[in-house]
């Protein structure tokens, strides 16, 4: 089966049809998707897998995919792959940047909007009959506009908010490694500062960096106190970022005024003590949820996919460095 695929999840039906007319495609069409056991067994003679990021493709799994060449991956961020394991095994590794920025920024507002002015909190009130009369401090919050909004990993999705702060009339600024040049700092009219003083001068704070190393409980109790009683914190990143229990009290006890939070730190379970938080705005994960997104996502994996069983260099590599010896490796079984 040299052109063999494995689907690891349930996508869209057309992106399953356009594998099929280009290689054999083996489906799992739940949403379920495979455990570690089942991944192994299932990639079991395919040259490529189109992931998502439900599935851990750890070190150990990686180590069992014999014959494996490729895996695609839909979505941006790639934390559940083990990219020196399947660099050190010569397997490409792609995932789909760009695409889904505009859809998650504009996640990010909505969070921070629902956040500020209560929303999901005003709606429950609402649908449970206790609205009675309208009062002048009935469900009252926070304005977006005119506040600072500070920026937490300012890359393509964190460039995306910021182009939509200025239509809130807000002051940008941001904490990157590696500061922007002056004419992108000048567009977004978004300034660099240090991560402390991002955490003490936001009024919201958007969690916008890749989880790794680095950035795992990157936000915990030192920087949550250091932020203003006021402030709003917001994470369409990854969970693991922030430090849940940490993040509860600090909600429960109003270091902070409210968070706006699309992803946890162990996904689906949810912290007990911040579901109690009716400060908290809880989404399952739904950033780049969009009927027009997540369609392109899929076909962009599935175009990666098969971009490389055809040898073509795919196009968004994450490990490019496999790439050279990947192309002679195929040229030469030819
Ligand atoms: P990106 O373009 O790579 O941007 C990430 C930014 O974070 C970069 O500017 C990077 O700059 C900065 N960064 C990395 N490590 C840092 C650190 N230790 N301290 C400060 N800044 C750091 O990524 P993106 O496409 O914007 O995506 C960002 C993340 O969003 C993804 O990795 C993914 O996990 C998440 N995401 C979630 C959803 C959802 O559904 N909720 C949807 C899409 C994406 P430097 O390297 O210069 O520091």
């Amino acid at each position: 089966m040299p052109n063999a695929i494995l689907v690891t999840k349930r996508m869209f039906p057309e992106t399953v049809t356009f594998l099929q007319q280009h290689a054999e495609v083996d489906y799992e069409a739940t949403d379920d998707g495979l455990t570690s056991a089942e991944l192994i067994a299932r990639a079991r003679g395919k040259r490529a897998i189109v992931s998502q990021f439900t599935d851990s493709l750890s070190k150990e799994v990686i180590a069992q995919m014999d014959g494996l060449g490729m895996i695609a991956h839909v979505g941006v961020g790639y934390d559940n792959i083990d990219i020196p394991a399947a660099t050190a095994r010569g397997i490409l590794v792609s995932n789909t940047p760009g695409v889904l920025d505009d859809t998650t920024a504009d996640f990010a507002f909505a969070l921070m909007l629902a956040a500020a002015r209560r929303v999901s909190e005003a709606d429950a009130f609402v649908r449970s009959g206790k609205w009675q009369r309208w009062g002048i401090e009935l469900m009252i919050g926070l304005d977006i506009h005119h506040r600072t909004l500070g920026i937490l990993g300012m890359g393509r999705i964190g460039q995306a908010v910021a182009r939509r702060a200025a239509g809130f009339s807000m002051r940008v600024l941001y904490h990157n490694r590696t500061r922007l040049t002056p004419e992108i700092e000048n567009q977004l009219q978004a300034t660099w500062v240090g991560k402390d003083e991002l955490l003490r001068e936001s009024d919201f704070l958007s969690i916008h960096v890749p989880l790794n190393a680095t950035t795992r409980h990157s936000i915990g109790e030192a920087e949550l106190r250091s932020m203003k009683p006021t402030a709003i914190l917001v994470n369409t990143a990854r969970g693991p970022v922030i430090e849940e229990a940490a993040l509860a009290q600090a909600l429960s006890e109003r270091w902070i005024a409210a968070a706006g939070l699309d992803v946890f730190e162990r996904e689906p379970q949810i912290h007990p003590a911040l579901l109690e938080c009716t400060n908290a705005v809880l989404t399952p994960h739904i950033g780049s949820a969009s009927i027009e997104t997540r369609r392109k996502i899929t076909m962009i994996a599935a175009e990666n996919a098969l971009a490389a069983l055809a040898g073509r260099r795919p196009p968004n590599l994450v490990n490019p460095e496999v790439w050279d010896s990947w192309a002679s490796r195929q040229a030469a079984a030819k």
